[in-house]
């Protein structure tokens, strides 16, 4: 059965009270949503103690945005997977464009990291999607196609039940431009379609696939609306629990 989710990345923002206050909002916001969304935050790594203690006993669950790409030693600045499992974090982001970008982050690293984290009992939000001049090159089914395959690829279909897909065109991402759904919803098949040819029907079909890039309370119904967009990776709006709980409401 897919699941539908709802995941907010507050990248480098908010203190830790701030942080804390915000979680707190999106808890008491949350009661009121249907059983089918799942809610996820992922603030930065200082917040996600304090922020787990302010999500127990809610349907809120917790993410961090990166992991390390080693299990534990001498890795200065790193924050390993069985740090994270042991305050609550039930999930990773990993492959964020801003971390492909930024910070080196390679589809080699990204099987390792993958690899740590499941074996520590962590879900996986896998990030993919293409740059602006990818897009112009009109190569961006060639581009998602490869990066779903360099990373998944390596992993099982039982894996895969740990693993959520985030289709996030760069070129949209904190632009204030999205994608249309239709841009969107073509992109999401393709990548169910390379599920399925690796996995078969019934994983591709069960595949919780996420959108991301600008997704707002405005155009989160429209994208919601289309069969292989089973829900979003939020940014900038998932900083107002309002916003956040309004795109959450779009199903
Ligand atoms: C993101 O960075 O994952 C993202 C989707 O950001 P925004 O919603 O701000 O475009």
């Amino acid at each position: 059965m897919r699941k539908y989710i709802v995941a907010g990345n507050w990248k480098m923002n908010t203190t830790v009270p701030e942080g804390v206050e915000l979680a707190k909002a999106v808890v008491e916001k949350a009661k009121s949503l249907p059983a089918n969304v799942e809610l996820v935050v992922a603030p930065p790594f200082t917040h996600l103690a304090p922020v787990a203690e302010a999500l127990k006993g809610s349907k809120v669950a917790l993410s961090a945005q990166n992991c390390a790409d080693h299990e534990k030693g001498a890795y200065t600045g790193e924050v390993a997977v069985n740090m994270l499992t042991s305050i609550g974090c039930q999930y990773t982001i990993l492959g964020h464009s801003e971390r492909r970008q930024y910070y080196g982050e390679t589809d080699e690293k990204l099987v390792v990291k993958t690899q740590l984290a499941l074996a520590a009992g962590l879900k996986v939000i896998l990030c993919v999607g293409e740059n602006l001049e990818e897009r112009e090159a009109n190569k961006h089914f060639e581009v998602v196609t490869e990066q779903t395959k360099a990373v998944l690829y390596n992993f099982t279909a039982l894996d895969m039940k740990n693993i959520v897909i985030a289709y996030e065109p760069v070129w949209a991402i904190g632009t204030g431009k999205t994608a249309t759904a239709a841009q969107a919803q073509e992109i999401h098949a393709c990548i169910r379609n390379v599920i399925e040819a690796k996995f078969g029907a019934q994983v591709a079909q069960d595949m919780t696939i996420l959108y991301g890039g600008s997704c707002k309370p405005s155009n989160a119904k429209e994208l919601f609306a289309e069969k292989d967009i089973d829900g979003g990776l939020i940014g900038g709006a998932a900083l107002k629990a309002d916003d956040f709980i309004g795109i959450a409401t779009s199903f």
